[in-house]
């Protein structure tokens, strides 16, 4: 394994021992880049000015043995989060040219850290998307079969790791946007429970289900991240005010006395052969370890697609109502009068599938139909929660795939918004209920490509989720393959 194929914890040990610099790695790092962003287009922007200034800060702290397990590594943002002096750009021509005037809390907590900015990541425009077809600026490429799809809309985060390109990214997750680009790519992404991680600083899409979490390359990454980025933040009034347990410390702990749910309802038709087989030696992982499986039922699930393009359209029409061309970004040229300036500045920044959400969410939240769409969805996203609450009754964890398919060719699915929107069926209930959930390496197709398994979590049990998670990938090696970019 070369530097940039290595895991967090891995050049924590070479850092403290003093066998590479942080300079070094960027160095490395941005060699790394230049050999293949040409191909993967993972990064948006790069930041090689300031990351070497960070780096020479981070070297300092190591040298007077100050060096936390963050400090002096390489790391990647998703263009949706704010970086002060940086722009942010959603992936949108409608943010070209905003400046964000102040750090995420995410970031803020990473800088305290000493991890290093490589640049921002591509994204599906203001996170709508599966596939990152969406961003406004190029499409991101998956590093295992470059004629695919990476996922999205953290597509950009997930194909700057899995091609070694930053040691670890942060995406976001309204419905699956951290794990189904993590499965597609062959990494590990984690959701938070809703209010583990602030929000603030993140641009809202739908802020009710908006979350922020880490991309990796093995579990204790992920669990290491969360450490740093996670708690009580008075800028997100949604933030939880709970304490945060060491997500590292039990991760090589016994599992004793597991109970892992299988919800009948997930193993349905149009699952691929090769996915289903990867998910059973999961399972049959988690029985030879002596973990109780059992069927479980989440009734309500055929219901969770179509409630959350109900909900995340309607939250999503009212936060993108700021980008009038008055604040932010772009605005259109010598408009005749006010409300001109509004529609045009809208309709030259805005792309396709961000104009369909907002039609959408602005018709489910109109008088006359809000108590058919928005109402009704509000009630079925409970009924969805209550799935979830009657299950962790008789299961610690739910196991399932993270997706229907591997990852899907380039194209193939962009005349078709509704296909889009199922190929993450199985990672929005998570979102509607506020759970965490991971999806971690469990396998690969005759192809090549990753397959990944997603474990679900009662609300802020993300240690014994990680924990869960770390018994399998440490039995596999899935998490230390490396796609070769050619
Ligand atoms: N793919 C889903 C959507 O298009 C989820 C996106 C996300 O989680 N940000 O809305």
């Amino acid at each position: 394994m070369t530097r940039t194929d290595c895991t967090a914890h891995a050049l924590h040990e070479a850092l403290i021992k003093k066998e590479v610099s942080s300079k070094e790695l960027v160095k490395a790092f941005y060699d790394r880049i230049d050999a293949v962003d040409g191909k993967t287009k993972a990064y948006l922007k790069l930041l090689k000015e300031s990351a070497l200034t960070q780096a020479d800060a981070a070297d300092q702290r190591i040298a007077c043995g100050d060096a936390g397990p963050l400090t002096g590594i390489p790391i990647a943002l998703k263009d949706n989060l704010c970086l002060e002096g940086v722009q942010t750009s959603c992936a949108s021509k409608i943010l070209e040219g905003f400046i964000s005037p102040y750090d995420a809390t995410v970031v803020s907590h990473l800088k305290s850290a000493g991890a290093v900015f490589l640049g921002k990541t591509n994204l599906d425009e203001f996170a709508m998307g599966s596939s990152n077809e969406n961003s406004a600026f190029a499409a991101t490429k998956n590093p295992w079969d470059l004629a695919c799809v990476p996922g999205g809309s953290s597509g950009g985060s997930a194909a700057a790791v899995a091609a070694s390109e930053a040691v670890f990214s942060l995406g976001s997750d309204t419905g699956g946007s951290i794990r189904q680009p993590a499965s597609f790519c062959g990494v590990v992404g984690l959701k938070p429970t809703y209010g583990r991680v602030s929000r603030y600083g993140l641009v809202a899409f739908a802020s009710s289900l908006d979350q922020i979490g880490p991309l990796t390359h093995d579990v204790r990454d992920a669990a290491t991240v969360l450490n740093v980025i996670s708690g009580h933040d008075g800028m997100d009034s949604t933030s939880a005010d709970l304490a945060v347990p060491d997500m590292t410390e039990s991760l090589s702990s016994k599992l004793t006395g597991l109970r892992i749910g299988i919800p009948k309802e997930y193993f349905i038709e149009g699952i691929d052969a090769e996915v289903s087989t990867a998910i059973e030696k999961a399972i049959a992982h988690y029985r030879a370890l002596g973990a109780e499986i059992k069927e479980i039922s989440l009734p309500h699930t055929d219901y969770a697609v179509a409630t959350y393009y109900i909900l995340a359209t309607a939250e999503a029409s009212s936060n993108l109502a700021r980008y009038d061309g008055v604040r932010y970004g772009h605005r259109t040229a010598n408009p005749k009068d006010l409300l001109e300036m509004y529609m045009q500045s809208r309709s030259e920044g805005f792309g396709p599938e961000v104009k369909r959400r907002i039609m959408i969410g602005t018709h489910v939240l109109s008088s006359g139909y809000y108590d058919a769409y928005y109402k009704k969805g509000q009630q079925v996203r409970t009924l969805i929660k209550q799935d979830f609450d009657t299950a962790f009754e008789s299961v610690d964890y739910i196991l399932t795939p993270t997706a229907p398919t591997a990852a899907f060719r380039s194209g193939e699915k962009t005349d078709d918004p509704l296909q889009m929107y199922l190929s993450d069926i199985f990672t929005i209930s998570v979102n509607l209920a506020g759970l965490p959930a991971l999806s971690m390496p469990c396998g690969f197709t005759k192809n090549g490509l990753p397959i990944g398994c997603q474990l679900i979590a009662r609300p802020f049990d993300e240690a014994g989720l990680l924990k869960t998670a770390y018994s399998f990938e440490q039995a596999h090696d899935f998490h230390e393959r490396r796609p070769q970019v050619v």
